[in-house]
């Protein structure tokens, strides 16, 4: 069938995307869905910072490629051997399939996913094929959605059913979003009632990591950023405090909230000063969680003494460190009770051919989750 998708042709467009346009509106050719796998068509999709590093280079996917990781839609056809999913059912979208047979996915480790990882690096499905073609040429898939089109085939293994009464703008925002940053409060951290949480980087996941440390019962939450419209948003997200990390007496402010620093600092910005803040920040015993992708050629320089004279630490967290399957109906039950209001993180509503402008208004930091509406 044809379907209308958003392809990115070439990597390192400059600024401004309005005037650059990295993205082309085309009709491609989809295929069939095969075994374990099923035609989606998409109702709502979320542009990512992941999307962004894609289109800048700083995270190299192979091209062309069909952009788009973060969706929600309905099942509109299945292929063999298909179970779980049903034409007419509604689903989300997780970036990293999981395969359900290698260690990690035995040991419940999901989002360490073998062959998922590998999919996604080759810009295939689950699979290992490839289903969107243009007058035979090959078009990747990126991290097994490629969301940002009329119609998707994905594996079942990257999809997860949802409740119907959902709007499919919000669920999107469940399948990257909310699912790393509350997953990294949770999951990564492990956070406990009473502890007091530090995000730096106040996007899409680290706001939603601010509604986490909430609902998990955080005594106190100071977001950090450097840009006064999201430390003007962190507020109403439930931070207590604010910090512009620029400022000179940054960590004095951090540390003079808290007692001598948080028990858990968070962070989403992707950049070196960042992470080197939230670490710094990170009370003697406390967690230092990093979520964000930085460019592949970053290094962070640490006092190795500190992990060990201060008994801190430091992990990543990639997907949340859970598994879609369970977090993400979790969550939205927790949305639904009202104790996840992830909602809020939608600040536009666009057209998939406006994607360009959604792509410099990312980029220029004017905004949290951008929604692509499919009719
Ligand atoms: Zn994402
Ligand atoms: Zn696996």
């Amino acid at each position: 069938m044809k379907t209308r998708a958003a392809v990115l042709h070439k990597i390192g467009h400059e600024r401004p995307y309005t005037k650059s346009k990295p993205l082309t509106i085309e009709d491609v050719e989809l295929e069939a869905p095969g075994h374990e796998e099923v035609l989606v068509k998409i109702k709502a999709a979320g542009i990512c910072h992941s999307d962004l590093s894609v289109v800048d280079g700083n995270r190299p996917r192979p091209v062309p490629m069909v952009l788009g990781h973060e969706a929600a839609g309905i099942i509109e056809k299945v292929g063999d051997h298909v179970k779980g999913f049903e034409v007419g059912d509604h689903v989300v979208f997780a970036f990293l399939p999981s395969c359900g047979h290698c260690k990690f996915c035995q040991s419940g480790k999901t989002a360490l996913c073998e062959p998922g990882a590998a999919a996604n690096a080759d810009g295939t499905l689950l699979s290992g094929d490839i289903k969107i073609t243009k007058d035979g040429e090959k078009y990747y898939h990126h991290l097994g959605v490629s969301g940002f089109a009329d119609y998707a085939v994905a594996s079942i293994h990257s999809l997860v059913n949802i409740d119907k009464s959902i709007p499919f703008e919000v669920a999107a925002v469940f399948g990257c979003a909310v699912l790393t940053g509350v997953g990294a409060v949770v999951n990564t951290a492990e956070a406990k009632a009473g502890e007091s949480i530090l995000v730096v980087g106040l996007g899409g996941v680290g706001l939603s990591a601010v509604l986490g440390a909430h609902a998990a019962g955080a005594s106190k939450i100071i977001g950090a950023d450097v840009s006064a419209y999201k430390l003007g948003l962190a507020k109403d997200f439930g931070a207590d405090e604010v910090v512009n990390s620029e400022d000179d007496d940054a960590m004095d402010q951090v540390k003079g909230m808290t007692d001598k620093g948080p028990d858990i600092a968070v962070e989403f910005a992707g950049v070196m000063p960042a992470l080197d803040f939230a670490f710094n920040a990170t009370k003697r015993g406390g967690r230092t969680v990093t979520g964000a992708l930085p460019s592949p050629d970053a290094r962070l320089s640490l006092n190795p003494l500190t992990l060990v004279g201060q008994e801190k630490s430091l992990k990543g967290c990639y997907l949340g460190s859970g598994s879609p399957k369970v977090d993400i109906p979790n969550f939205m039950e927790m949305y639904q009770a009202g104790r996840l209001p992830v909602q809020k993180l939608i600040t536009h509503r666009i057209k998939l051919e406006d994607i360009n402008e959604g792509f410099e208004r990312l980029a220029a930091g004017d905004a949290i989750r951008q929604i692509i509406i499919f009719d």
